[in-house]
């Protein structure tokens, strides 16, 4: 079983481990959970959902062997376009040379295909083509209702199945794929705790993966995936309306021009501080580690500077799904945490706005309690929760005295793992007894000792059901 974060060395930055063949073994998913994984991240971009319930069963039996809650992001493809097969499965393409597109059906071996049949009808002269990942770029010299000519502008190498990016082509696909709707659906019926909507254009993109998922009487947390200039134009209400935000750099930095990237992600960061949303930086955090055991200056300087700016998690991608050192990539990243966490506190709190996510009186209850754990020195924080707003209230305000999230239910326990700060605690206390409880498995577990102090949030019950009541103890 693994420790508690408060007795062990765990960061308050949360981390996200992207699932894959160098970790799908209960024993693997252990070490990672011991080692501050907070949250797996399960691709549908690769498998069925028959593979996704083998992953699934793997981290929900590792959590319970660690006696860990463990949240879980099933990240949908959205509409990504992906090159079909090539002949020998690779073209290496020179500058100047011409390639073309034709529909599937009319392909011989020499031609490009695309899963995206619509884009000889979206597409028009001068548009740019990007292939992986933005390293080969073609000019469009034609268009026809079968056939797209192209010319490469910069020249490399590109294998079947790999992503194509067409930044400022406005397109028609649906942000939802037939595929990704199945996924929903097995989301819903199988607990996920969060799911990531790729390709974000809109907040309406949103609010139809939230009705979808109200439709199967599901209550899932939707993470907005940030990667398109379209969705910068509509940040404030994609914010507004996701439970969470994500940076998926990949992507963005193909779309928008890769030397922006830093400053948006700092503007993403700010947005959704002062939203009390949580943010998560994703791809290539420690890219280098997917061979080395070291990071690069450059990757423990990038992982930093995110924290520094705001992040709530931090997320793995190849690093723990195919690289050679995942349970070395996880130890790096709390060891990056754990040392700018350290400088972080010398800062500036985060300056809020007045949050809709909740009322005044929780709101308010919440600061208080925030600046008196911090004035008086407290060990912790205890907060009973329903829905675990309170507890991501206490953590966007970034109170150094760590958040303990009391709840019965699983489901809000593992949401809370996506939370900076907050320690998602399963035990079971009454509104009226709650400091007691927390003395009480404190001491249990040698966490805390006699004149610690705790602060804790609950609620009278009387007239309100909202957070309105404070009380400050000393452990005898
Ligand atoms: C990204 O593009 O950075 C990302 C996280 O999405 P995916 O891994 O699905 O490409």
């Amino acid at each position: 079983m693994s420790k508690n974060r408060l007795e062990t060395q765990i960061a308050k930055t949360k981390i996200i481990a992207t699932v894959g063949p160098a970790i799908s073994s209960v024993q693997k998913i252990q070490q990672l959970i011991r080692a501050g994984v907070d949250i797996f991240r399960l691709n549908t971009a690769h498998g069925t959902c028959k593979d996704l319930e083998v992953l699934l069963k793997i981290v929900r039996d590792a959590s319970s062997l660690e006696k860990r809650p463990v949240g879980v992001l099933l990240d949908l493809a959205g509409p990504k376009m992906r090159l079909g097969k090539i002949k020998n499965d690779k073209i290496e393409c020179h500058l100047h040379q011409k390639l073309r597109f034709v529909k599937q059906k009319e392909a011989t071996e020499d031609d490009l295909t695309i899963t995206y049949e619509k884009l000889f009808d979206e597409i028009k002269k001068d548009d740019k083509i990007m292939l992986a990942d933005g390293v080969v770029r073609l000019r469009v010299l034609s268009v026809s209702k079968s056939k797209i000519e192209c010319e490469v502008i910069q020249s490399g190498i590109i294998r079947s199945k790999q992503g194509v990016n067409l930044p400022g082509v406005k397109l028609s696909a649906p942000s939802l794929s037939t595929r990704d709707k199945e996924n929903v659906k097995w989301a819903c019926s199988h607990e996920i705790d969060f799911v990531g909507l790729s390709f974000v254009r809109s907040h309406k993109d949103v609010v139809g993966l939230k009705n979808l998922i109200k439709k199967y009487k599901a209550d899932i947390q939707v993470i907005s995936k940030v990667e398109k200039p379209e969705a910068l134009e509509d940040l404030d209400k994609i914010i507004e309306v996701s439970d969470g935000i994500m940076v998926a750099r990949g992507d963005l930095g193909v779309e928008i021009d890769i030397a922006r990237i830093a400053v948006v992600q700092k503007e993403i960061i700010s947005k959704c501080a002062k939203m009390s949303r949580p943010v998560i930086i994703a791809t290539q955090m420690l890219d280098s580690m997917q061979h080395s055991r070291l990071p690069t200056r450059a990757e423990v300087t990038d992982v930093s500077n995110a924290i520094l700016d705001g992040a709530d998690a931090c997320m793995l991608s190849g690093e723990t799904a195919i690289g050679e050192y995942p349970l070395e990539c996880v130890q790096t990243m709390n060891s990056i945490a754990l040392n700018t966490e350290e400088v972080a506190r010398l800062q500036e709190k985060h300056n809020l706005d007045c949050c809709a996510l909740t009322n005044k009186i929780t709101e308010s209850t919440v600061k208080a309690a925030g600046s008196l754990a911090e004035d008086l020195g407290a060990k912790l924080i205890a907060v009973m929760t329903k829905g675990g707003i309170s507890t991501l209230l206490l953590s966007k305000h970034r109170y150094h005295v760590p958040t303990v999230g009391i709840s019965d239910s699983e489901h809000i326990l593992r949401r809370m793992c996506l939370y900076w700060g907050v320690i998602p605690l399963p035990i079971h206390v009454s509104r009226d007894n709650t400091g007691k409880e927390v003395i009480k498995w404190g001491k249990k577990t040698g966490i805390l000792k006699a004149k610690d102090r705790i602060v804790v949030i609950s609620g009278t019950g009387i007239s309100t059901s909202d957070h309105n009541r404070i009380s400050f103890l000393e452990v005898e």
